[in-house]
């Protein structure tokens, strides 16, 4: 049978593949390290765990208002409010399965056949494919290492035309934690201003800062409230990826224009993990330190260890949990009869000669670097980078 021309073009997930493989790898036997995972390793604290306990023995167990519960669309406020000091209405905000599912809404209830969306390369592997599931053109920002992977107000004017509807900034970034300060964010906002363009503000990394302060758009062009879409959730904040719930806080006509398209999609996210949530987003916060406090120490872990290996060079993150070494160096240079032309052939010859998964820049739009996680242990880490010297040491030029 033939499938949709949609299904046909779209591209599989590589950071959720390469988890997956490594998954099954080691569930072989095989000793692999895994660097793929995009999510903190850590077990979901148990007040979060309760909450949903409670929840279920209460019968909690019914379809929610599609958007998510009274309840949590108020915690969802409450926590953008001590967030970002941000006043937002229970209509205002609206709850999905997981922010990646927020994000499909965003681009569904936005885009019409060739719309634009400019999106800042490297990007998170999903944002072009959503794009274009939902019938609208990615146009990639092309942005360097040189200016630490963040978008410029020059690079962001280059890109926009009559068709740009809407831009997607990730602050920190993944892949490459990097992160948007005030004075670029503000370059940007004037770029914007006078202009029909949407901002999608994916911060879901928010909370994992390891050096200065998050800054969100809103707080240095508060005018542009009607036209920024915050997208957050508590995947990565509170070690909650398999719950699935994710949130948006935007103006009303966008909220409801998703809540109309997940009415017919999804309908509520699960409703007993909305209870987790909201314990999550409005209870006890001591985890999200901790949590921090541990990404910080592995980021220096791997990141001085990826620095020591010979011709790797890697800038230090300053959120989210991943690393991002360019491996460029090592282009042109050979195995046997195999020769490497960019980060796809690095992360097979790892797999096969390391044991060692990483995700390849490619998918990102940045073909000459890779992604470590470092939602891993120290050891991991040791032994991994270990791995990792010892390999590219065989490679001859
Ligand atoms: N945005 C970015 C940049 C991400 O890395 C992720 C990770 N999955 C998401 C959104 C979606 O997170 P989730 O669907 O688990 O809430
Ligand atoms: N966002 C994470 C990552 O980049 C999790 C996997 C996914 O949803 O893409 O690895």
């Amino acid at each position: 049978m033939k499938l949709s021309k949609r299904a046909e073009s779209l591209q599989p997930s590589a950071t959720l593949a390469i988890t997956s493989k490594a998954k099954q790898l080691k569930a072989e036997g095989i000793d692999v390290i895994g660097f793929g995972a995009g999510e903190p390793d850590f077990a979901t604290p148990g007040s979060i765990v309760n909450a949903a306990i409670k929840s279920l023995e209460a019968g909690e167990t019914h379809y929610t208002p599609v958007g998510g519960s009274p309840a949590l669309k108020s915690a969802i406020c409450d926590f953008i409010k001590r967030e970002y000091g941000l006043e937002y209405s229970a209509a205002e905000v609206t709850a999905s399965c997981g922010a990646k599912h927020t994000l499909f809404n965003i681009f569904m209830a936005l885009l019409d056949e060739g719309d634009e969306v400019v999106i800042p390369a490297p990007y998170w592997v999903s944002y072009p494919e959503q794009v274009a599931l939902a019938g609208g053109v990615p146009v990639i920002a092309e942005v360097s290492e040189g200016e630490d992977f963040l978008l410029t107000p020059e690079i962001l004017e280059a890109t926009l035309t009559p068709k740009t509807k809407a831009v997607v900034l990730n602050s920190p970034s993944n892949p490459s934690g990097a992160m948007l300060d005030a004075d670029r964010l503000a370059g940007i906002a004037g770029v914007l201003e006078g202009r029909d363009i949407v901002v999608i503000s994916d911060d879901i990394y928010h909370k994992l800062v390891y050096e200065g302060e998050f800054v969100s758009i809103l707080s240095v062009a508060p005018a542009l409230k009607d036209r920024v879409i915050i997208v957050n959730g508590v995947s990565k904040t509170y070690a909650m990826t398999g719950w699935r719930i994710g949130f948006a806080a935007g103006p009303k006509n966008i909220i409801s224009a998703m809540e109309k398209i997940q009415g017919q999609s999804t309908s509520n996210p699960t409703s007993f993990a909305q209870r987790g949530a909201i314990e999550a987003l409005i209870g006890d916060q001591s985890c999200v330190a901790e949590m921090v406090d541990t990404f910080k120490k592995r980021r220096q872990l791997l990141v001085d260890s990826l620095n020591a290996i010979d011709k790797v060079t890697c800038a230090m993150p300053t959120g989210a949990f991943y690393a991002f070494p360019s491996i460029a160096a090592y282009v042109g240079a050979k195995f046997g009869e195999t020769v490497i032309n960019d980060s796809m052939d690095i992360a097979a010859f790892l797999l096969e000669e390391a044991k060692v998964a990483v995700v390849p820049g490619t998918p990102f739009g940045a073909p000459m670097n890779m992604r470590l996680s470092y939602a891993t242990s120290d050891n991991n880490i040791i032994e991994g980078v270990r791995r990792i010297r010892e390999a590219f040491g065989k490679l001859e030029f």
